[in-house]
């Protein structure tokens, strides 16, 4: 089973990765529309009555800066670092991602072959002009004057980098993602149930086009059926001890 992925691997000429919470748990960080996630105890809130209320966004930056304070020392794992290490060696190799944790980043992936599709829970961003900010200060301001961020060019309000419930998909990250799907001959995908539309969509469309698909997650997913190998295991097992020359 391990000798087939790494085959598969080895041959790939244009590999994707597709992550999801799965492959983070096992950092420590619980996933969060998984069944004890924490969307299960705490109400999503929506992009919608973030932009209309000054209260929810309080709440918001109040429960973000919780959240931060909880998951400060979170570091990539054995499956971020196997995963960055065979992009390195994979030329044309990119890696699309359900996760805002920025492990693979952390992890030496390099951001022009990373596609974010959910965005990124370590900064800010105006909603009007994307210029970005960085947390620490808009925490600081908002601990100890209760102020919540508006954009310095341009008055817009500033929301961390994520994409919220009821917020539409990143348009220009989803084209990236779809582009460079069509153009794969091997798909991997990484601790994701594979429910969460559109994202999971991209699969299916590797599937279309040719390329093989490898499914790894701990329990079964709904495109297991379709897959050329599935792995049932922790990540971290399937990739300790994991290299290619
Ligand atoms: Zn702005």
């Amino acid at each position: 089973m391990f000798k087939e992925l790494k085959d598969l691997i080895v041959k790939s000429k244009h590999l994707i990765f597709f992550t999801g919470a799965g492959i983070s748990t096992e950092s420590g960080i619980p996933d969060f529309r998984g069944p004890s996630g924490f969307w299960k105890t705490n109400k999503p809130i929506y992009f919608h009555d973030f932009i209309e209320s000054e209260e929810v966004r309080k709440k918001s930056w109040e429960r973000s800066k919780d959240t931060k304070d909880k998951f400060q020392k979170v570091e990539p794992n054995i499956g971020h670092k196997a995963i960055a290490n065979i992009m390195k060696k994979t030329p044309n190799s990119h890696l699309i991602t359900q996760n805002v944790d920025n492990l693979h980043q952390k992890s030496g992936v390099p951001d022009n072959q990373i596609t974010e599709l959910h965005g990124n829970s370590t900064y800010a961003k105006c909603l009007e002009c994307e210029v970005r900010y960085e947390l620490a200060p808009i925490y600081k301001a908002f601990s100890e004057k209760g102020k919540i961020p508006f954009c310095d060019e341009c008055g817009g309000i500033v929301k961390t980098a994520t994409i919220s419930f009821g917020q539409p998909m990143p348009e220009e990250e989803m084209r990236i993602a779809q582009a460079k799907t069509v153009l794969c001959d091997l798909f991997i995908t990484v601790g994701t149930s594979l429910v969460v539309f559109p994202a999971a969509g991209f699969p299916q469309l590797a599937k279309e086009i040719g390329a093989k698909l490898i499914i790894i997650n701990n329990e079964p997913t709904d495109l297991d059926a379709i897959a050329d190998l599935v792995i049932h295991e922790q990540i971290g097992k399937v990739f300790s001890n994991f290299s290619i020359d």
